[in-house]
């Protein structure tokens, strides 16, 4: 597939394969791009910056509702093409275009609510006989850097906002899993001028590191991991960046919980996308008394997931995005294991594959909760009181969510009190997310929220108009 430069497919010499993780074959290429290609895409974004703005809020709100039906009208192609490049259930992928036709619903209609407000400067001192308003003006240039588990989805949260408040958008869609994301590109395309919407594919070091460092790009919208999200952080300079980074979410599960209710969040939540979530449950801190309780019926339910073919509806558990990420949480797991940790289920590696695996026993210092593992793991720690618990969820770099199961009013309060999070939810997994709801971490979790109202907020720039009227 070919990239989409004002309005043009644009190719390269240098061609990468899209490997299905599946069955190891090649999907399609997509071309390797450089910095004079880069420099292209930034030089057509700046381009149509004007014809988007001259565009009025009802006809872009109208635009994106045409996207929109479109994307429903090919909502099984899409989902086909994802779980190809991704190895995801067929089922995971069509709740992911579900998703994906939500948030462009969301950014349609948000379109047609940007506006600033009223501000009485004869509040402040000589203020008398002014009247003064704010805006929300566009920035100019979006540089959209996306990750390969949620493509399309965490792509059209960055894309759908800025085109609402009518910024032109750079999608630098990840190397593994470019696919869905550039046709979807090319749907935004059909409705916009040449040019509000480009793609350029090639490797993040290069091409992402371009837009990222180029003064004619305003805004950086990053989602991935921390190691990225930190380097951009020091090479964006002046412009305004939000991050969107990993998580090492914890579930508390106290001894009063519903332990059906806290089994089902970590089956929904620790082997989601083969646990390849961000906000992914992926530490279980469970009070001592209900542990060999809740460990039993977590094994139970995790023996009836289905691994097999993506392609397949009754699959539950798909592949990792290649085998070398699937080694990677092997031998974390494995590490676990040689330093006392307990496999309950699961545990073995299968090519990409890697079964949805419980592991006991884990003690708070091991790497496989230390760092972010991503892969369809349940780590269960053990604790003996809700004040281990709170000092255990809140011990690691990350604070993107978290969730608490417990009955006890006063406890849940506590948890989502003293949890450093950007959401507890309370009797729900921490892999929950609404798209209209603020999203976004603490500590290395990032910077920014997302959400569609809260991403036009971080896309555009207040601008106050006074009138003096004496
Ligand atoms: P990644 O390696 O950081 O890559 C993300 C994107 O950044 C890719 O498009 C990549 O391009 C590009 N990139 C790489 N190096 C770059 C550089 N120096 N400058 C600019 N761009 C660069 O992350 P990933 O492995 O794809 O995704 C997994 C991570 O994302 C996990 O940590 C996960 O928790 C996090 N994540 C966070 C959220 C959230 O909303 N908080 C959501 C989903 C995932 P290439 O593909 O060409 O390398």
């Amino acid at each position: 597939m070919d990239m989409l430069i004002g309005g043009k497919h644009i190719s390269s010499e240098d061609l990468a394969g899209v490997i299905n993780p599946y069955d190891g074959e090649t999907i399609d290429t997509v071309p390797i791009a450089h910095r004079q290609t880069a420099d292209l895409a930034i030089f057509e974004a700046n381009n149509a910056k004007h014809s988007l703005q001259e565009m009025s809020a009802f006809k872009v709100s109208n635009k994106l509702f045409e996207v929109c039906d479109k994307l429903k009208e090919n909502r099984k192609d899409f989902a086909h093409l994802l779980t190809m490049e991704v190895g995801k259930p067929i089922r995971e992928s069509l709740v992911e275009l579900d998703r994906s036709i939500e948030t462009l619903k969301l950014a349609a209609e948000e379109a047609k609510r940007i506006y600033g407000e009223s501000v009485p400067l004869d509040a402040g001192l000589n203020g008398k006989g002014f009247f003064a308003f704010t805006q929300k003006v566009p920035l100019g240039v979006v540089a959209a850097i996306t990750p390969f588990n949620y493509p399309l989805n965490l792509t059209i949260h960055k894309i759908a906002p800025a085109i609402a408040c009518k910024n032109t958008v750079i999608v630098k869609p990840p190397t593994e899993a470019p696919l869905t994301v550039m046709k979807f590109c090319e749907l935004l395309d059909d409705e916009f001028p040449d040019g509000v919407v480009n793609t350029i594919t090639g490797y993040g070091s290069e091409v992402g590191d371009y837009l990222v460092t180029s003064q004619d790009v305003n805004k950086i919208s990053f989602t991935g991991s921390v190691t990225t999200g930190l380097m951009i952080s020091q090479k964006a300079g002046m412009k305004k960046v939000t991050l969107e980074l990993g998580g090492n979410d914890p579930m508390v599960v106290l001894k009063d919980a519903d332990i059906d209710k806290a089994v089902t969040g970590v089956i929904n939540g620790a082997f989601l996308n083969a646990g390849q979530v961000c906000m992914g449950v992926k530490r279980i801190i469970v009070e001592e008394d209900i542990a060999d309780e809740f460990s039993q019926r977590l094994v139970d339910k995790t023996k009836k997931l289905v691994m097999g073919n993506p392609l397949n509806s009754e699959t539950t558990l798909g592949t990792l995005i290649n085998e070398k990420a699937a080694m990677q949480v092997e031998q974390t797991v494995n590490n676990a294991v040689n330093a006392g940790a307990k496999i309950l289920a699961g545990g073995i590696r299968d090519g990409a594959f890697y079964e949805a695996t419980v592991i006991d026993n884990v003690k708070a210092d091991m790497d496989l909760v230390v760092n972010e593992t991503f892969g369809p793991v349940a780590p269960i720690i053990r604790v003996d009181s809700v004040d281990e618990a709170i000092e255990v969820a809140n011990d690691t770099e990350y604070g993107l969510q978290a969730g608490v199961f417990t009955n006890d009013y006063a406890n849940a309060m506590r948890c989502a009190n003293e949890i450093e999070a950007g959401t507890v939810f309370v009797n729900k997994q921490s892999t929950f997310r609404t798209d209209n709801m603020p999203f976004g971490g603490f500590k290395n979790s990032g910077v920014g929220k997302e959400g569609i109202k809260y991403a036009v907020d971080e896309m555009t720039k207040t601008k106050l108009i006074g009138l003096n009227l004496r």
